[in-house]
């Protein structure tokens, strides 16, 4: 088969089920069944369904004693949730329950320097060049937390990581973003 096998979101829990039911390559298809309903409310038929997809790419195949195996050998990729970009099923990382590609994760993890001269100059300048005064040419999420901490008059990264549901080191890069716009101080 030289089509390439991309999976979505849901395709994609069934392998993760069936790995967390398996250590070797088989498995019984009723394992993962009970295992993606209980997790993920997937029904029985759409495992099933999937399962054929699989078996048609030959990811999937049954061997002589009934049971179904993994073929390592057809590989499958997934799309990153972050960029877009179509990755190798052996290469993504989970972020929250997201499928995300290295680059997207690391971004996220990267340190942003919140107190930083050189960064507010340059974004000033940005912002100047490109006629953006206030919330222009922010990320939604970014004019969100903004318009957030004008309501309170103030947040902390914590109350701000639970409400948007980002992790500590996502929140204080976006504050640090703000800051470099000086729209926080
Ligand atoms: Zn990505």
């Amino acid at each position: 088969m030289s089509m390439t096998l991309v999976l979505d979101e849901e395709e994609l829990w069934i392998l993760e089920c069936r790995k967390e039911a398996h250590i070797d390559e088989r498995f019984h298809i009723r394992d993962v069944i009970k295992k993606v309903k209980a997790e993920y409310g997937t029904s029985r038929s759409t495992v099933y369904e999937i399962v054929g997809y699989l078996e048609f790419h030959g990811h999937i195949k049954m061997n002589k004693a009934g049971n179904r195996e993994i073929d390592e050998s057809v590989a499958y990729f997934v799309t990153c949730l972050g960029c877009g970009k179509e990755i190798p099923g052996s290469e993504y990382v989970k972020e929250n329950g997201k499928t995300v590609c290295e680059d997207c994760y690391l971004e996220g993890h990267q340190k942003i320097k919140f107190a930083d001269p050189v960064a507010v100059r340059s974004k000033k300048l940005f912002r100047k060049q490109h006629g953006f005064e206030g919330t222009d040419g922010l990320t939604e999420l970014q004019k969100e937390i903004y318009g957030f901490i004008l309501e309170k008059g103030g947040a902390t990264p914590e109350k701000i990581s639970k409400l948007f549901k980002l992790t500590l080191q996502e929140t204080r890069n976006q504050l640090a973003i703000l800051r470099h716009c000086e729209l926080l101080k």
